[in-house]
C-alpha cells in the first residue's frame, strides 16, 4: 500500500494494547478513570479486535517520511 500523502510504501504493523479496547472518538475528553476497559462510548468507533485477556490489536500502516499511520477501523 502506498502513502496517500507522499506515494512511499507503507509498513504494515498493529497499534495494541494490553488490557484496553482501541477506540476513536471525536470528542477531545478523555476516558473516565474508572470507565471498564472494554466499554466503547455512544461517540466512540471501535478500532479492530478486542479481547478481555489479550487487549486490543488493529491492523495499521505506517509512513516512516510523514510520520503518519493509517488505522484499518475493522
Ligand atoms: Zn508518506
Amino acid at each position: 500500500m502506498e502513502c496517500p500523502y507522499c506515494s512511499k510504501n507503507l509498513i504494515k504493523g498493529y497499534i495494541k494494547t494490553g488490557g484496553e479496547v482501541i477506540t476513536w472518538s471525536s470528542d477531545p475528553k478523555r476516558k473516565p478513570i474508572l470507565s471498564s476497559r472494554w466499554k466503547v462510548f455512544e461517540n466512540e468507533v471501535k478500532l479492530g479486535t478486542y479481547h478481555y485477556f489479550k487487549g486490543g490489536r488493529v491492523c495499521a500502516y505506517r509512513c516512516e517520511n510523514c510520520e503518519k499511520i493509517i488505522i484499518d477501523t475493522k
